[in-house]
């Protein structure tokens, strides 16, 4: 894989950060890669670099193998282990301007930093990285699209709703990583305060369940051969609920397969 980056570097202003970044909603702290030869790419470093560097290990990776890392936004269960990991293995960020503007003093200083937009690819050699816009309480929150040698895997993770522009993203994938954050009985009966409850149930919070199974049943088709399901809170959900929702949106044809990430282990390699 070569290093076709389709975007220029350059500098973006670091804004003092004058509004406090929210917590993190859900508890997962989340990491994606993608592979693809001898190169990949990672997506959102949730975890601390070694223990990033540990589940990699798990794996057969190596984060020295990676070109570049991605963010989704700046929310910490996203970043928070991404300044140290493209210090050392001095990999460039590719992000939006508003994520960089939020996260730039916790990220503090890169090797690199390349602005994406919603919209734009950016081009890895055959892997091209599709951002779009998502509804999320973060600035130029994106997810993204991945597309490699007529591959389609989408990732749909911290939406507040599903949309019908989102939808039109994840038309005909081969693999969804989509979010199944809560169960809404739950949460109302959790313990969380009521202004996180009214956060994360807002329409820039997380899917529920069932809002993980109306993106199911909008972008479901014969050809979806892996839906992951992620971003799991352990507080206000339960995996089974996941599970039977987001089977009972696929329908009764089970040649979906689906998996639940796991927050404290890493999800097996997975080839389409
Ligand atoms: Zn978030
Ligand atoms: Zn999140």
């Amino acid at each position: 894989m070569n290093n076709g980056f389709s975007l220029p570097s350059v500098s973006v202003e670091c804004q003092k950060n004058d509004c406090p970044l929210p917590p993190p909603l859900g508890g997962r702290l989340k990491f994606s890669i993608l592979s693809s030869g001898s190169g990949g790419i990672l997506i959102d470093a949730g975890l601390s670099e070694k223990k990033l560097s540990q589940r990699m290990a798990h794996i057969d990776r190596s984060l020295n193998g990676l070109d570049a890392v991605f963010a989704t936004h700046e929310h910490t269960d996203h970043i928070r282990g991404m300044g140290p990991l493209l210090r050392r293995h001095q990999l460039p960020l590719y992000t939006t301007e508003g994520t960089y503007k939020r996260a730039c003093h916790s990220l503090g200083k890169l090797p690199g930093f390349n602005p994406i937009r919603a919209g734009q690819f950016v081009e890895f050699g055959e892997l091209v990285v599709e951002p779009y816009a998502t509804p999320h309480d973060a600035e130029e929150s994106v997810a993204f699209v991945i597309h490699y040698r007529g591959l389609r895997l989408g990732i749909a993770t911290d939406l507040g709703k599903v949309t019908a522009e989102v939808t039109s993203k994840l038309q005909k994938l081969d693999a969804l990583l989509i979010e199944s954050n809560h169960d809404v009985e739950m949460l109302d009966a959790g313990p969380y305060p009521w202004i996180t409850k009214r956060r994360i149930k807002s329409d820039v919070g997380h899917l529920s369940n069932e809002a993980c199974g109306e993106m199911l049943s909008a972008v479901k088709h014969s050809g979806l051969r892996l839906v992951v399901l992620m971003h799991m809170s352990q507080t206000n959900n339960h995996p089974e609920l996941a599970r039977i929702t987001a089977r009972q949106a696929l329908g009764q044809d089970d040649s979906t397969k689906m998996i639940i990430a796991e927050q404290n282990h890493p999800t097996a390699l997975m080839a389409l």
